[in-house]
């Protein structure tokens, strides 16, 4: 490797599993050359929260970072790290600073059926990661109470839309005529932005492109949405999608809805930030395991991150830190460093690290097909000669095979 790979180190139980992959998987094989930033609490601690956008600056350099699993502070974090601020979370400040799309998608291996018996390929979420309720403005509203959208303008003028005028006669029966009222916003340069790196995910992945509002009830809002994706893929993307043979599908989220589940996979579904935050973790549960889920962050400048989807796995670190060995799946880890990795040698021009990429994916694969899977695997695969290992016997399982 001439150019570095940007290597993010996280927190507990997968900071854990981090080395391990890296010492069973990796080192023995390939001249790992990385640059390496310690995202742990600790260190976040001691640098002021720096580190983490370092990490970000260095991603935006070298063009590709893998990352694990980070702790994102909370009241317990506090007291348990000591912590002198409660830092933001190391996801979103990087997610910030590359303005990225993070794309996921579960990993099919044989034996772990998904719920929907249709979906033979995997479908990947590509969430709006800005603005809508996450950025939200809101009140309570007592009976009598007027609401009102008002806009000025850097000239001073000024609409105001009425929204609602809470009624309320004072009587008694009548005491729960108040209500609430919600303001959300949205940028014409973060949508623009996002439908890019959705149409240019899809081109990198040859995949079709499918995407839903509601912009027949929200005449604006959504159809704003609607406009900004089809203005940009007539103009920039149509004729490179159709070289490609894949196709964008515009239509209300409903309909996108009810085709996700009749279809058979093999796609990318972009979601309105509220949409991709709930099918998410729909489509996750529905293919079987968060550990089987991978994460990418794509910038508009194309630059990329790989992730497993899961967190730190905090019940099974302290497991782990009480001397027990714990059968926690190492597979989207795994996933997201040969994900990177294989960027990394088609960027570079670098076949036989590509190819090992994808040989440590097929040895992955072939051992969960082969019955050899951790814990919230064995409930779940329909294999009948299957056998529950701890972390490192999978890892080693895997080595043998490769
Ligand atoms: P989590 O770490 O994803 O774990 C939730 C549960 O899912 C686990 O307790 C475990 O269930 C199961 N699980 C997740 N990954 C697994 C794996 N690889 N193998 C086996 N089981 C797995 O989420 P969390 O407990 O909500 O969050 C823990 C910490 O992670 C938090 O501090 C949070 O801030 C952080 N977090 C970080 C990221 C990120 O950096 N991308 C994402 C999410 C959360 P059982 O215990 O029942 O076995
Ligand atoms: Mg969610």
């Amino acid at each position: 490797m001439s150019v570095p790979l940007v290597e993010i180190d996280g927190d507990e139980m997968t900071r854990v599993i981090w080395a391990w992959v890296k010492e069973i998987l990796l080192e023995p094989y390939i001249e790992l050359r990385t640059e390496y930033y310690d995202l742990s609490l600790p260190v976040r601690e001691r640098t002021k929260d720096r580190i983490t956008a370092e990490a970000a600056e260095a991603i935006r350099k070298y063009g590709i970072g893998v990352k694990c699993a980070t702790i994102t502070p909370n009241e317990e974090r506090l007291d348990e790290y000591g912590l002198s601020e409660m830092y933001k979370s190391p996801n979103g400040t990087i997610r910030e600073i590359l303005d990225g799309t993070v794309f996921r998608a579960p990993i099919l291996a044989k034996g772990i059926c998904p719920y929907i018996p249709t979906w033979k390929k995997s479908i990947t979420i590509a969430r709006h990661a800005y603005g809508d309720i996450y950025k939200n403005v809101e009140a309570a509203a007592s009976a009598g109470d007027s609401a009102e959208l008002v806009l000025t303008s850097s000239d001073g003028t000024v609409r105001r839309l009425p929204i609602h005028t809470f009624s309320g006669s004072g009587e008694p029966y009548d005491s729960a005529s108040g209500g609430i009222v919600q303001a959300v916003h949205n940028t014409d340069a973060s949508i623009s932005s996002f439908a890019r790196a959705c149409m240019n995910y899809a081109l990198d992945t040859k995949q079709d492109l499918w995407f839903g509002a509601k912009d027949t009830i929200s005449k604006t809002y959504d159809r704003r949405f609607r406009d900004i994706f089809g203005g940009i893929f007539e103009a920039e993307y149509r004729k490179r999608f159709e070289e490609a043979g894949i196709v964008y599908l515009y239509t209300l989220v409903d309909d996108i809805v009810a085709r996700v589940i009749r279809s058979e996979g093999g796609f990318i579904w972009a979601c309105k930030n509220y949409d991709g935050d709930v099918m998410s973790d729909m489509v996750a549960t529905a293919f079987g395991s968060l550990a089987m889920m991978t994460s990418i962050l794509v910038s508009p400048e194309r630059h990329y991150e790989y992730e497993a989807a899961h967190g730190t796995v905090q019940r099974h670190y302290y497991r782990h830190i009480r001397g027990e060995r714990t059968s926690t799946n190492p597979v989207a880890l795994i996933f997201a460093w040969t994900g990177a990795l294989a960027k990394r040698a088609v960027l570079d021009d670098l076949p036989k690290l590509f190819d090992f990429s994808r040989k440590i994916e097929r040895a992955t694969l072939d051992t969960i097909g082969s019955g050899v899977v951790t814990g919230d695997l064995f409930a779940l695969s329909s294999l009948t000669e299957k056998r529950q290992v701890n972390t490192q016997e999978f890892l080693q399982t895997v080595a043998a095979r490769l």
